[in-house]
């Protein structure tokens, strides 16, 4: 028996959905954080006394045999030809069944519809007459008050919605105009075993919106040279160059790269030896840097359902701060803040505090993400807001001379992460760590937030502190490789 998932990894990759399909227990930890039964909040929003609630193991006939006993099904497994669905929300009607899909995200897109066809699917192949079919998602403006209001949380939408959140293609039509008969993509994952499969290929599937977590698995004994075309960022064709035997970046195809500035520098680096730098470029970029230098990093929570007033859907709550700070003859000291629980107004008073009143303040990635936390911290208290905005008004994004190519060292391997660039550059680093990862550290933060007496409190405590301490101490040291080159050496 297989699951709607199963034939979505089988369409991506025979060898992903064998591997998963083969290790079914294994549990992932999401990304974001779901604490909630969200299915129990929709029946309040839809107003359901009376339902029928599937349940995991349900036999394919329970739900079967109560169809004329109940108006509304909550969670009801169906099969058909050994593909079975669970189906969020049904509601038999006059003209035949209206089908609720859950999408617990924001703005659901057309992206995943083979999911939904796949459900209509089996719901067909069971003889039920399908009437309307809607989605039910998070309500991007809403605002949690004391009390969660799920009528406010919960949207119910007949449109998928576009990339500008635009709601625009109805979502029964796009279902129907794209179903297709599973009978046979089932009977090929029915024959596919280890023995019939291909050796994995290297190819775009193996990275999909993210990298498939098999892939060290799967690519362990190959080891790619730094200079390998195989590490070209952002190249749609670096497969096919590979394969056709354009093995380096200096070798690449010009007519098959996107062209752009990071991709140069990647290029050009090759051609050097290992190292490009824009001299010019990236004097200009550090002349304005003044001291006492700020080098700040935040950890952070994603909650898909509000759980504390003044939060949104998806709202973060940032639990932790490091902040190393550089005088001018070099020296560094750190401070950091640590919370178990919601404490973001204290989060906010103590990092102005800490933060020096003057110089340059640094973030890896701050466009996209300690920019964006002060700025959601200046709204949620406007106690602090103005403080909070003049951070801002100081911060420079450390990222910014990797992403636009100001500078690049093929010891990066195609990757422009601080991890990355601080293993290149110190081989200690991060692998001394427990917590190596931003989403570990989400991980462990998770246990101390849920389980008040976990005996590895204290221990998980001092491990977020020593990365979170890490990450600053790490760019203070990309910091100094890069003004080493505008300097005329190179100071690690
Ligand atoms: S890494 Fe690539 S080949 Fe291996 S299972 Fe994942 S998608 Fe398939």
């Amino acid at each position: 028996m297989y699951h709607i998932s199963d034939v979505k990894k089988f369409n991506r990759c025979p060898l992903l959905f064998l591997n998963d399909y083969t290790s079914k227990n294994t549990k992932y930890e999401p990304y974001v954080r779901l604490d909630e039964t969200v299915s129990t909040l929709v029946v309040d929003k839809l107003k359901i006394d009376y339902y029928f609630l599937g349940e995991r193991n349900d036999p394919k006939e329970r739900v079967l045999e109560v169809l004329d006993q109940y108006e509304w099904f909550v969670k009801a497994r169906f099969e058909y030809k050994e593909l079975r669905v669970k189906v969020p929300f049904l509601h038999k009607t006059d003209k035949g069944y209206d089908v609720y899909f859950l999408f617990v995200g924001l703005y659901p897109r057309a992206d995943d519809l083979q999911l939904y066809t796949d459900t209509i699917w089996v719901l067909e192949g069971n003889n039920l007459e399908i009437n309307d079919i809607k989605m039910i998602h998070l309500n991007a403006d809403y605002v949690r008050q004391e009390e969660l209001d799920v009528n406010e949380l919960f949207i119910i939408s007949d449109y998928f919605y576009t990339d500008n959140h635009h709601p625009k293609i109805l979502v029964k039509d796009a279902i129907e105009s794209h179903m297709i008969d599973l009978t046979h993509t089932l009977k090929k994952m029915n024959a596919t075993t280890y023995d019939t499969i291909d050796q994995p290929a290297r190819s775009a599937k193996c990275f999909g919106r993210v990298k498939c977590r098999h892939f060290d698995t799967c690519f362990k004994s190959e080891l790619v040279p730094d200079n390998s075309v195989l590490n070209l960022i952002g190249s749609r064709y670096r497969y096919d160059m590979d394969t056709e035997g354009r093995k380096t970046l200096k070798e690449a195809d010009i007519e098959k790269i996107e062209g752009t500035r990071i991709q140069y520098a990647q290029i050009m680096a090759d051609y050097n030896g290992g190292l490009f730098i824009d001299h010019l470029a990236m004097k200009a970029w550090l002349e304005n840097v003044t001291f006492p230098i700020t080098f700040l990093d935040f950890e952070w929570e994603r909650f898909a359902i509000p759980p504390y007033f003044g939060m949104k859907p998806y709202d973060v709550l940032p639990f932790e701060y490091s902040i190393h700070i550089m005088d001018e003859d070099g020296t560094l000291s750190h401070k950091c803040f640590l919370s178990i629980h919601d404490d973001r107004k204290e989060f906010a008073k103590r990092l102005i505090e800490d933060v020096p009143k003057e110089g340059t303040i640094f973030a890896f990635n701050a466009v996209g993400a300690e920019i964006i936390r002060i700025q959601e911290l200046a709204n949620q208290f406007p106690k602090y807001k103005e403080d909070l905005l003049n951070l801002n008004k100081r911060m420079k994004d450390l990222q910014f001379p990797f992403e636009v190519g100001l500078v690049y060292d093929t010891r990066m391997n195609g990757s422009w992460s601080l991890k990355a660039i601080m293993n290149m550059l110190d081989d200690k680093g991060y692998n001394d760590l427990n917590i190596a990862q931003g989403m570990d550290a989400v991980y462990q933060w998770r246990i101390l937030d849920r389980e008040e007496d976990d005996p590895r409190t204290k221990e998980i405590i001092e491990e977020l502190k020593e990365y979170c301490s890490m990450d600053t101490y790490a760019m203070s040291v990309v910091y100094r490789w890069l003004l080493g080159f505008i300097q005329n050496q190179e100071v690690v």
